[in-house]
């Protein structure tokens, strides 16, 4: 029986079932066996109807010994009374309830799950529910362990429940035990105490006991974090095994002029950084680097020290900022660095006239122009260079793993910096830029004074208000920042809008402004440019000010509702301001009293460390909303979390570059089947990884 052969083929499966299982993206028995779980029950994990304690979260398992429509206030509903052997629950479906009531047949075995309410009894209200069987014995208390996969409304239509699951599982491994061919050689099976693959997928669906659940669990995590880890060390071989062209001789005529020049003395870590990247530009390979320096750690500079070396050689530098707000602030930076030198720096943005572009493009393709900046959209379509050698990418979180390829189809052979201040928790930056080398500015310039922060609730509000208006007064400027999140976009807007009006009656003295995101994006730009100037002192803001702009003069920052925000967002806006000489006032206001967001905010109070608090925000809120994985390029995660399985991901990282190092092109024995599966199954990363 092949595990290529499509789904349909199955026996039981017809057109209903077919369609089902393509909208979850199941085509073949191969991806049905890969449809894992997603828990398991059994005594541990199972309460007894006496043990229900209210607003607790639990899954009861028994058998359904009534049901019934009932008429409620306002429409009907629909109950269903549980019992197992102690004593019983009703649950209660509101919505849905016709839908519902069709799924259950007085006997049959369920497991309910939810949180428990209390109603003149205990309850249940929409609970997740699974038939584990039809009337029969409580598997359970047999002491099997019942895997519950998951499944959406149309899966249950069409018969695939848990249950349904369960009934296509077992005929199809019966038919594949001894067919599900090892593929990682012993060595590494050894090492890393790894079960078989054929054991582990059936373990996974059917296990015996939990240990060999737990082996099962682990194995196949490790074989999705190994190919993921795979494709990245595959891609860094690729560009090792790269040759430059363009070789870089010494530092150039302009490194030490300018270096000279600069105002201040470079941090230890600076200089650190620096002699990294000097390392790799002279290396006959093609540099791929990623700095990580937190807000303010002066990141920019280090590229203009690069852009310096690149341009003493004779080559071209191109630096990409993710808006053009940045990218301006970039221009404006390296105008000034590269004063009283011949080398000329070229602004490329969407503003300019197709007649302006033309000519700036002519330019740069004849080398006229040594150092180009703009945003993403300067690698794309029509700019060309003459020697484009070193490549910066500022802010790199909003680049993906893609777009760097699409950027190496245009120089493939340049030496990459991507810059980024968002602080990623290692085991995130083994998976997004798991195929680069790693730079870290560890450390402020000097003098920077520690920004303070401060929680507040709205009744010291006015307080905070007259604070802003004491340091307006004194020269400084202050941003006053409200959350907008999609779904209450409009509300939010008011709130920002209001707040502005407020803001503007109380420092009539002063230019107080209103931005956000519906405005275009030359308003934004008009705006920023006027606050960075100090022809505005208070810049009442939706989240849209940039990470990244650099404005010393600004000391305050309030930010209302700050328990709505991600705290990883939260470092990012405070780092907009004390970036100066005077010391920088962030306050917090919330208006819930959770003890939940508290303790978020507090994190926020207690430390400046970026890292610190991306893991903080890594472990509340999960990885997917911060960074965005699955936009990252990268095969989604089905059975391994990046949050929970750091060890695995060192480990599956360990055992994939070691065999990419032994055979950087899998040709030898058993490696050739881990390439065919790379071809085959991540055929649309496989470009990606060099090996297409
Ligand atoms: P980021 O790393 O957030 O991009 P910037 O490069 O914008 O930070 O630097 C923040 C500020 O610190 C800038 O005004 C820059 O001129 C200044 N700066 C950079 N390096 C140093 C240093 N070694 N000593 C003092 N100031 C510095
Ligand atoms: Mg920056």
């Amino acid at each position: 029986m092949k595990l290529e052969t499509q789904i349909s083929s199955l026996k039981g499966v017809g057109s209903r079932k077919t369609e089902a299982l393509a909208e979850i993206g199941i085509f073949t028995r191969a991806d049905l066996l890969e449809h894992f779980p997603r828990r398991y029950l059994d005594r541990s994990t199972v309460t007894f109807t006496t043990d229900l304690r209210k607003d607790v979260n639990v899954t009861v398992v028994g058998k359904v010994s009534g049901t019934q429509m009932r008429r409620g206030r306002k429409r009907s509903y629909f109950e269903m009374v549980v019992a197992d052997e102690r004593g019983f629950l009703k649950c209660r479906w509101f919505n849905g309830a016709h839908w519902i009531q069709k799924r259950f047949k007085k006997g049959d075995i369920v497991a309910v799950s939810g949180k428990v309410d209390f109603y003149g009894g205990f309850q249940m209200v929409h609970p997740d529910f699974d038939i584990l069987s039809e009337a029969g014995a409580n598997p359970i208390n047999t002491g099997i362990i019942v895997p519950l996969y998951p499944s959406g409304q149309k899966l249950q239509s069409a018969g695939l429940d848990s249950r349904g699951f369960r009934r296509l599982l077992r005929p199809l491994m019966a038919g594949i035990e001894s067919g599900l061919e090892e593929f990682l050689p012993r060595p590494v099976l050894v090492e890393f105490k790894l079960m078989g693959i054929g054991e582990a997928i059936r373990d996974i669906h059917f296990p015996q006991d939990m240990d060999s659940l737990k082996q099962a669990r682990y194995r196949l995590k490790f074989n999705e974090l190994f190919f993921m880890q795979l494709l990245l060390a595959i891609r860094r071989q690729s560009q090792a095994e790269t040759v430059k062209q363009n070789r870089f001789d010494g530092y150039g005529e302009y490194l030490s002029s300018q270096y000279e020049k600069l105002p201040f003395e470079l941090t230890r870590a600076q200089k650190r950084v620096m002699n990294e990247i000097w390392e790799d530009l002279r290396s006959a390979h093609p540099m791929n680097r990623l700095l990580q320096g937190d807000v303010g750690s002066g990141k920019t500079v280090i590229s203009l020290l690069g852009a310096a070396i690149a341009a003493g050689n004779g080559y071209q530098t191109a630096i990409m900022a993710p808006t053009e707000i940045l990218a301006e602030q970039h221009y404006k930076n390296a105008l000034k660095f590269f004063e009283g030198t011949p080398i000329r720096v070229v602004l490329l943005t969407g503003s300019q006239t197709a007649a302006q572009k033309r000519d700036l493009r002519k330019a740069l393709k004849e080398g006229y122009y040594q150092v180009a900046i703009g945003t993403h959209a300067l690698i794309q379509g029509k700019v060309h260079f003459k020697n484009l050698q070193f490549v910066v990418i500022d802010e790199q979180h909003r680049f993906g793993v893609l777009q760097r390829g699409e950027l190496l189809e245009k120089a493939a052979e340049a030496d990459v910096l991507v810059m980024t201040a968002t602080p990623i928790p290692r085991t995130l930056s083994m998976t997004l830029f798991g195929d680069l080398a790693v730079s870290v500015i560890d450390e402020l310039p000097a003098g920077r004074q520690k920004i303070i922060t401060r929680k507040v609730d709205v009744h010291t509000l006015p307080k905070v208000h007259q604070f802003i208006g004491d340091e307006i007064k004194a020269g400084r400027q202050a941003f006053v920042v409200y959350p907008l999140i999609e779904e209450s976009e409009k509300i939010d807007l008011e709130a920002a809008t209001l707040g502005y009006e407020k803001f503007k009656t109380q420092f009539k003295d002063f230019q107080v402004a209103l931005l956000h995101g519906r405005m275009s994006a030359g308003e934004k730009d008009t705006i920023m440019q006027a606050f960075s100037r100090n022809e505005i002192q208070l810049l009442v803001s939706t989240t849209v000010i940039e990470v990244g702009i650099d404005i010393p003069n600004a000391t305050v920052m309030l930010i209302e509702n700050a328990e709505r925000f991600g705290l990883a967002q939260l470092h990012q806006l405070r780092g907009r301001i004390g970036r100066g000489q005077h010391r920088g006032v962030c306050v917090l206001v919330h208006r819930s009293m959770s003890p939940e967001s508290l303790d978020r905010l507090n994190i926020m109070v207690k430390t400046l460390d970026g890292f610190k608090i991306a893991e903080e925000d890594l472990r509340l809120r999960g990885a997917g909303d911060i960074f965005g994985t699955r936009q990252s390029g990268l095969p989604a995660l089905k059975i391994a979390n990046i949050l929970y399985d750091g060890e695995i991901l060192k480990m599956a990282r360990k055992a994939a570059f070691a065999l990419v190092q032994k055979d950087p092109h899998l040709r030898q024995g058993i490696h050739a089947q881990i390439r065919h599966i790379i071809l085959d199954r991540y055929a649309e990363y496989s470009e990606l990884a060099g090996i297409g």
